[in-house]
């Protein structure tokens, strides 16, 4: 599954191919992609003469910035134009983006499918479908309507994000931090490679129950989680996700895990074996002897 430093690459990958990209034509391949508005007339006659003006990012949902274009001979830059909502997109388990150039025929996994006025594609490709997207029109409320954007915790990199906050949201916390890891609405973005990348990293149990954990060993959490996210967005995500960037190809050509799917494998600190076992149904990995 795409997590945060995917879903960046994404981002930047997006930001990068779709130059002046004006939606002339929404073709939706599967309903059920389409969460909002519940019409899907209403998703394509909304996005119709939009200007895809800007990508962010906010743990693991990509916010496209439209504008509204009426004219045909627009000029870049746009000036004074009107903003026309947002689109946004949630790539779940596989979900991923193609850029075509003349457009070609659709796979069968093809949800859904942006075209500008000279015939390139912005392909939405999704094996399990459960990706989702939105287009929230503007004067309506992002947080409201997308109830998973509106709970989210802080970003990773955000100075929100620092052991006083994780001090004070988990003091009372009996789960474990793994599985307070994964929780969206404490800190944005983070699934089970990077919660277990981070917690080798910062030499702690994924098992200890979450109030166990001290004010020390959490500003070393923080420091792993913002090291190994950067790291990976840098080069570009993990082989293990089904994540591909805009090429339709696997992300990362250089990242290495320490302990995600290295089950049996010698711990790269001490020579230990990986062991894996299942926190709340996911699988997590771990050293025994350099995780306490
Ligand atoms: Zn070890």
């Amino acid at each position: 599954m795409p997590e945060l430093p995917e879903v960046e690459t994404v981002r930047r990958g997006l930001e990068q191919k779709l130059n002046n990209f004006i939606i002339k034509k929404v073709e939706v391949c599967r309903d059920s992609t389409v969460a909002f508005p519940k019409n899907n007339e209403e998703f394509i006659k909304g996005l119709l003469n939009s200007l895809i003006y800007k990508w962010d990012r906010r743990g693991k949902y990509l916010i496209a910035q439209l504008k509204e274009v009426e004219n045909e001979n627009t000029q870049f830059p746009l000036k004074n134009s009107q903003n026309n909502g947002f689109l946004v997109v949630h790539l779940r388990m596989t979900g991923y983006f193609k850029f075509i150039e003349n457009s070609t025929n659709p796979c069968k996994h093809t949800r859904i499918r942006f075209f500008d006025k000279n015939n390139n594609e912005l392909r939405y490709v999704d094996v399990r479908s459960f990706g989702q997207m939105w287009w929230i029109n503007k004067g309506q409320s992002l947080n409201k309507i997308i109830k998973g954007l509106g709970s989210l915790g802080p970003e990773p990199f955000s100075k929100d994000f620092d052991a006083n906050y994780l001090k004070k949201v988990i003091s009372k916390r009996t789960k474990s931090i793994k599985a307070i890891l994964l929780d969206q609405t404490i800190v944005a973005g983070i699934g089970n490679i990077y919660a277990d990348e981070s917690l080798y990293s910062a030499g702690i149990s994924p098992f200890r129950e979450a109030r166990t954990i001290k004010k020390n060993e959490l500003i070393k959490l923080r420091e792993s989680i913002v090291t190994v996210l950067t790291k990976s967005i840098g080069s570009g995500g993990t082989t293990f996700s089904d994540f591909r960037d805009l090429e339709g190809e696997n992300g990362n050509f250089g990242l290495q895990t320490n302990v995600y799917r290295r089950t049996g494998k010698e711990c790269r600190k001490c020579g230990n074996l990986i062991e894996r076992q299942k926190i709340t149904g996911r699988s997590t990995h771990w050293c025994p002897k350099c995780q306490k």
